[in-house]
């Protein structure tokens, strides 16, 4: 998205480097269809500049949000099972001292209990 160049999705600048606008287009084919446009190319029609479709646009834009989502999803299932891994390993760890723990956590609680009167 930082990428200046990029005619991905939907486009920020030419590669001309002017801005990006929004037109209407009035073609038979394809009346009242929105498109992108620097403002040189819609003076120079015979020079290359960027044009895109913003339906096209927002179809890429979507489909890379997408990706971006189920990549996101992976990472999360990545971490989950990592931390999952971990704590197990900690568990395993600490299991001859958990007996210890419980008895510190049942004083505790005794302690508090005892306090409130
Ligand atoms: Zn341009």
């Amino acid at each position: 998205m930082t990428n200046m160049n990029n005619n991905e999705g939907i486009p920020s600048r030419c590669w001309c480097g002017k801005g990006i606008v929004t037109y209407v287009s009035k073609t038979e084919e394809n009346p009242y269809r929105r498109f992108f446009r620097c403002e040189i190319g819609k003076q120079r029609k015979k020079e290359n500049h960027l044009f895109k479709w913003v339906d096209d646009a927002l179809f890429d834009e979507i489909q890379r949000i997408d990706e971006h989502q189920t990549r996101i999803a992976e990472e999360i299932e990545d971490l989950r099972s990592s931390m999952k891994k971990t704590v197990e390993e900690e568990v395993m760890k600490h299991k001859n001292s958990i007996d210890v723990g419980c008895l510190g956590s049942i004083l505790t609680i005794l302690c508090l209990w005892s306090k409130r009167d």
